[in-house]
Parts: C-alpha cells; sequence; structure tokens
C-alpha cells in the first residue's frame, strides 16, 4: 500500500488502540507518528458496543480507556501532541438506553456514534449478494441508513461516524457511483444531523478500502452545508500504526471544498472551532 499519511494538520479525530478488539496499536505508537508528522491533535476513539456477542461488548473499561488516554495525555502534552479522550458508541435504536445512561454517566472529551453491521444483518459477506437482488437503492441502505439517521436525530453525540460505510459492506454489488447517483437517499440524514446540530464526520477510512472514496464522498459533504450544515470534524479512523492520519489531507480537501473554514470538536467543554489552516503542531482553536 502506497504510503497516504497526511502532514501538518490540526487534528485528527477518530483513532483505535489496541484497547478495541479489531486493534493492536499501544497508543504511544499515535502520539509518536503524531509528533513526526506534525499532527497537533487526536482524539483516541476506542469502540464501545452494547450489543451481546459483538467483540467490542464488554472488551475494555471506561475505568481503564479513561487512565490510559489520560495517562498518554499527560505524558505527551508537552512533546508537541494533544490527546483528547473520546470514544466511538456503536449506536442503534435497540440499544438507545443503553449509550444515553453510558453518556450520562461517563465524561468524554469528544463522542463519536456510529452504526456498524450487526451481527446477523444482511449485509454479512455469505448474505449480501442475495439481500441487494430485486431490491431498490432504498431498500438496500434502509436497514443502516434508518440507523444513522435515528443516531443523527437521537443527540446524543458530537459526530455521526462513516454515515455511509454501508457502501464498504455493498461494494461491489451496489458501488460508490450507484450510490452517488441518488443523493437524496441521504437527505434525512443530512437534515437530523442539521435538526440536531450534530457534527458530520469525513471518515478518510474508504480511501484504504475498495470503495476509494471518504465517508461520505464530498459531494455529500456539499449538500450538508447546502442543507445548512454548520459542523463537520475529519478522521482517518486508523486501526494499524500506518493507518495514523491516512489521506487525512483529502478529508481535508473535502471540508474546505464544501466551503468549510473550520472543524467543530470539543476537549470535554463547549465545542470549540478549529481553523482548517492552523499553524502544524499548534494546539488552537476558540470555543463556540
Ligand atoms: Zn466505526
Ligand atoms: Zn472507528
Amino acid at each position: 500500500m502506497i504510503d497516504r499519511q497526511a502532514r501538518d494538520l490540526p487534528l485528527d479525530a477518530h483513532l483505535h488502540t489496541n484497547l478495541s478488539p479489531d486493534s493492536d496499536v499501544p497508543i504511544d505508537v499515535y502520539a509518536e507518528q503524531a509528533v513526526e508528522l506534525g499532527i497537533a491533535e487526536i482524539a483516541i476513539t476506542d469502540h464501545v458496543d452494547f450489543e451481546p456477542g459483538a467483540p467490542a461488548h464488554g472488551y475494555a473499561t471506561f475505568a481503564e480507556r479513561e487512565h490510559v488516554v489520560r495517562a498518554a495525555a499527560e505524558r505527551w502534552a508537552d512533546r508537541g501532541v494533544a490527546i483528547r479522550f473520546g470514544v466511538e458508541l456503536t449506536y442503534d435504536r435497540t440499544w438507545h438506553d443503553d449509550v444515553r445512561d453510558h453518556l450520562a454517566r461517563h465524561r468524554y472529551d469528544f463522542t463519536i456514534g456510529s452504526v456498524h453491521d450487526r451481527v446477523g444483518s444482511p449485509y454479512a459477506p455469505s448474505r449480501v449478494a442475495a439481500w441487494v437482488a430485486g431490491r431498490s437503492l432504498r431498500e438496500v441502505v434502509a436497514p443502516m441508513f434508518d440507523e444513522v439517521e435515528a443516531a443523527a436525530r437521537s443527540g446524543l453525540f458530537d459526530v455521526i461516524g462513516h454515515i455511509d460505510v454501508v457502501k464498504r459492506y455493498l461494494h461491489p454489488y451496489v458501488t460508490a457511483a450507484d450510490l452517488a447517483a441518488v443523493p437524496e437517499l441521504y437527505e434525512p440524514i443530512l437534515r437530523a444531523l442539521v435538526d440536531s446540530g450534530t457534527a458530520l464526520e469525513v471518515n478518510t477510512s474508504g480511501l484504504r478500502h475498495g470503495v476509494a472514496e471518504t465517508y461520505p464522498s464530498p459531494a455529500i459533504v456539499q449538500r450538508y452545508r447546502a442543507m445548512g450544515g454548520r459542523a463537520v470534524t475529519v478522521g482517518s479512523d486508523g486501526h494499524r500504526a500506518e493507518h495514523f492520519a491516512w489521506a487525512l489531507d483529502d478529508g481535508y480537501a473535502a471540508v474546505a471544498a464544501a466551503g468549510f473554514e473550520a472543524l467543530t470538536f470539543r476537549r470535554g467543554g463547549q465545542p470549540v472551532s478549529i481553523d482548517l489552516h492552523a499553524a502544524p503542531n499548534a494546539v488552537g482553536g476558540r470555543s463556540l
């Protein structure tokens, strides 16, 4: 794989460490790369799942995650990177109350709500071809898009992660181009984000996957902006050391092309605005 790690950007807002079941990266490996590459600030957003049987269900306790991330933040604070304690919570209406209660009891700097493929879902590799056959695109994406819309409307999260990661599961039976031809399918999700004031994530992991574009595409980021969306974040969703800040510059370019001048982030208090062109290795931002 060609090295596409970005340099000199103010924030990578989505990263998994070995406190997620699908990553084996110690937090210091990201911190070291952040300093080397000039990424001023990173959010550690390990998985929390409430679905029994999901790999992240009960994987690491809040106390353990908080301790590891806060201790690293202290170790690295004077060495050129600010580390924030975030989380990526898997959302589904089935466990809405569990997610709400978790967030009421636990304090994070920054929260991502994401919909992932469920145990037994129609998007499993062995089922997806049969699921797509004979269905309209609306019907094909509905199981995920309806949950993403509910996640956005819940108002529980700072940002909704990879809103159309369904592209990954559907590839190549439904292509990114097929979905791009019907952007109106995204409107209920974008409307829910705008109404609830929840940020849209531009997740660059899709550029490492077969779909070869961000989740969502630059055109959808523009549509969100046109519908009144005002808050965006960008994250590499790294699960391996070499994924750190992967194609993060493409995510920033998508955000800038849509007319944004800043990212909306949170460091535990009120949201902050981070200029897209903030000076390298300078943790800046103003309160919103
Ligand atoms: Zn995710
Ligand atoms: Zn993730």
